[in-house]
Formats: C-alpha cells, structure tokens, sequence
C-alpha cells in the first residue's frame, strides 16, 4: 500500500518517496520559549510525532530534528516585561516544553537551539552575501533580496509582490519591502553575538534553513510545521536554502497542520481562551490528550470542546482495557487447531480494521479517518472476543493494538512494558558501584580484585571518563 501525502507546495497529492529509499530526513519547526507550550502547539508537535512513527512503522527510518528558538523578539519583550533576563525566560519554558514532549510521548532526535549554532548561521548568511543574495545595510543588519530569488511566493502559492510584504519596520533601509533580515543590528540592551558586520543576533528564519541541513544535509524529505508558517516563515527558508545550496527541491515534502480552536473560536490572547498543555493535563491523563490530539485529520481544524475530549477519553480507556485483558488472556489461551465459522468471520472483521486503518493513514495521514477504526477494533472485542478463547483471534487483535500503539504510543506500558532488570543485573550493577568507590578512594587492589574476579566470570568491564559499563562476554 503506498503512502500519499499532499503537499503545500504544489498543493497537490504526492506518492511519497523519500530521497533515499527507506532513509526519511524530517524536520519541524518547534517553539519560540517566551510562554508555556499550548495545546495548538501541542498539537502540531504530537501530528509530526504520529506521523514519524508511522513511517516508521512502515519501514522506514525517520530521523527527526524540532529546533527551538532560543533567541527571538518575542523573548526580548517578555523579558523586558516580567523584568528578567531573557536567559532566565526560555530556561523557564523550555523546561515546560521538555515536560510536554515527555508527557505526551513525542520523541525528536535533536532539539538544536539557536544560540549554539550562531557561528553556522553567520556562515550561511555570508554564503549568501557571497552568492549575490544578500546585502548588508547601513545599520550593519543584513537581507535576503527577494528579487534575486525568482522561484519566491512558489510554496505560499502567491505571486502577489504585495502580499509578500513584510518587516515593514525595517523598510527604510530595505531594498523593497519584501525583503527579510537574516542578521539584525544589535540594539541597545538586546543580547548579541560578533559577526562580520558588527555585534547582532540572527533573523528569525535564517536558524532553520542553517539547522535543519546541519544535522539533515541538503536534501530532507519532510518539512513540517503549523500552517501560520507557509508565509512568511517557510517560504523564506525555502529561498535562503535553494539560493546558497543551488538545489532544487531542499525540501521534497511541506507538510501542515491546521488550526486547534476552542469551542469554535480560534485561540489568541485577546480572547483569553489560550490552554496551556500543563492546564489540559489537569483534567486530563497525558494520554488521553494525546489520543485526542491525534483525533481528526492533521490538515483539518481541531476543536477543543468538553464532548470531543470526553469521548475521546472513553475510547482511550476501552482501549486501555482491552489491550490490557488480551496480554492478560494470552498467557492462559490454548493453541488454535480448528477456527469455526463465527470464529472466521470475526477474523474477516479484524483484517479489515487492520487494513482500513492503514489505509485511512496511508493517504495523508489521515488520523480522524483512521481513529473510527480503533473504535471498532474496540467494538468487535468486547462483542465477540471477550467471550471468546480463540487464541488465533488474540493474536491477531494483539498485533492490531500493538500497530495502533506504534502510532498512537498510549499503550507503551501495557503492549511494550520494558524488560525490568533480573536479580543477577542488580547486584551486577551494585558490584561495579562498589567498584567505582573503592576507585574513587584509590583503593585500587580491591577495586582490581573485583575486575579480575568477574573477568574470570566472562563479564567485562568497560571504563568510561565518567561511568562504567559491563558487558557479558560468548
Ligand atoms: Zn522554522
């Protein structure tokens, strides 16, 4: 079954093929740390995470890097407005962050921040100046000439010089009124960093074109992001990358998500109706939330309203119980020699759920589709299973949660418990602890004699600046 995705550019229905096969190269805007993470945020974090693991349920190897933006406007005013450093602002939520991407399951390979990475954000932006794309202006910021870069307004679909506007602040020493910083001049009392053309800190959408090929390379199969971003943030990027790097496409796939409202309403300050995650966490269990989350198509809007959650919080904990009963039963069940007629059908209704559900996801990922099959996967349990002792049908029920589970990843403890250490690895453990002290106090004859000992043993010890590991050798 192959997997289609639309993409923004373009905006049209792609095969997906990734640049190298079964290699996927994914990157995806994170948060600018100047508030607590949100459940929009949330939202578009949690759709990438499902998405990744879906793929990688399908074979392929998706590595994944979510930058955070550690340095930004909207860092500098909420520091000036609570009065603290601008430091002491993004450890704060950062630190909420991290907790999300913790609660609800969500995995990123790297989270490169933006202020370890200001040399190779200069290094980009002089490339560009080098290549004829980029100029510097008096105050010593610099811009990316939009009219040097004719492929512009391609990914936001807008031919419009108009509507690329942007930066109107800075117009006056801009070329056109399009054009976008890569570098700003510092101003007096704003952290910044030495550069070629004076003291500054880098533009907004310079730090993902210079992260995401750092750690991805040129050529990187998924762009994601929210749908606020098409315009002015990715189709920026796309310019910077494709003028320095000289390819087409960087990106092969842009992928958005959709607004989150609440109650019909979209989320701004103004209306006061912004739910921070940490917030919706204390009605609701994180994996209820992130079941929810995963709720209706990552294209389509999302509306956070009591029903919805409640129902969706039912299904999480029928799913719950009848993963938990199936493990629970399948230690007892006896073989499958013989399947009756009722018991085939029943397996003729659990393949189509396993195959509607891949394929609802194999087009676009399309998860609110795809969850009417985890209802049903629940319905045709507690119809037909729960009396039934089938262990043919178990098994197959087993691995159609244990599917679903690679994707939804609410079910970890009960489908995937981690192997907890056996006596004999605990007192392995206890004996290289006490090995590390008598170490420390230079005790080195007995700390030898431990060594020796377990070599004798056929268990090795390796050490480590810091620690020290053991590996069982033959
Ligand atoms: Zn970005």
């Amino acid at each position: 079954m192959q997997i289609v995705v639309f993409n923004t550019l373009g905006r049209r229905r792609e095969v997906f093929e990734p640049f190298k096969p079964r290699m996927v190269n994914m990157y995806t805007c994170g948060p600018t740390p100047y508030d607590y993470t949100h459940i929009g945020h949330a939202r578009t974090f949690a759709s990438f995470d499902a998405i990744k693991r879906y793929l990688n349920l399908r074979g392929y190897s998706v590595f994944h890097v979510q930058n955070i933006t550690d340095i930004d406007d909207k860092i500098i005013d909420r520091a000036r407005e609570y009065g603290r450093s601008w430091e002491s602002v993004v450890e704060e939520y950062m630190k909420d962050y991290m907790s999300v991407l913790e609660a609800l399951n969500i995995r990123v390979d790297v989270h490169p921040r933006v202020t370890s990475h200001i040399s190779d954000i200069i290094e980009f932006i002089q490339g560009l100046i080098d290549k004829g794309y980029a100029y510097v202006a008096e105050s010593g910021s610099v811009y990316f000439e939009v009219d040097k870069f004719p492929d512009y307004g391609r990914l936001s679909g807008s031919t419009s010089r108009e509507a690329w506007r942007q930066e109107e602040e800075f117009i006056r020493e801009k070329k056109s009124p399009y054009d976008f910083a890569l570098w700003k001049a510092a101003k007096p009392g704003e952290p910044s960093w030495e550069s070629p053309w004076g003291r500054g800190r880098p533009g907004w959408h310079i730090e993902c074109s210079v992260m995401s090929t750092k750690y991805l390379g040129q050529a990187i199969d998924i762009h994601g992001g929210g749908a606020d971003l098409v315009f002015p943030h990715h189709e920026n990027e796309r310019a910077q990358s494709e003028a320095l790097l000289g390819r087409r496409p960087w990106v092969k796939y842009w992928l958005h998500t959709s607004y989150l409202t609440i109650k019909g309403e979209k989320m701004s300050k103004s209306l006061g109706n912004i739910i921070p995650v940490k917030e919706a966490l204390t009605r609701w269990s994180p994996g209820a939330l992130r079941l929810w989350l995963l709720s209706s198509h990552y294209r389509s809007n999302l509306d956070y309203n009591e029903d919805s959650m409640a129902q969706v919080d039912r299904l999480y904990s029928r799913l719950r119980d009848i993963a938990s009963r199936v493990v629970r039963r399948l230690e007892k069940t006896e073989p499958t020699y013989w399947l009756n007629k009722r018991d085939l059908e029943v397996l003729e209704e659990l393949r189509g759920v396993h195959l509607s559900w891949h394929s609802d996801l194999s087009d676009d990922f399309n998860f609110g589709s795809a969850m009417r099959w985890v209802w049903e996967l629940t319905n045709i349990y507690y119809r037909e299973l729960e009396a039934s002792e089938s262990q043919a049908l178990l098994l197959y029920t087993y691995r159609v949660l244990s599917e679903f589970n690679k994707v939804y990843a609410v079910l970890d403890d009960i489908i995937e418990a981690p192997k907890t250490l056996g006596l004999e690895d605990k007192l392995l453990e206890l004996l290289v602890q006490v090995r590390g002290e008598l170490r420390a106090r230079k005790m080195y004859d007995l700390s030898d004699y431990i060594r020796n000992s377990l070599s004798k043993l056929g268990i090795k010890l390796l050490d480590y600046k810091d620690r020290t590991e053991w590996v069982k050798e033959g």
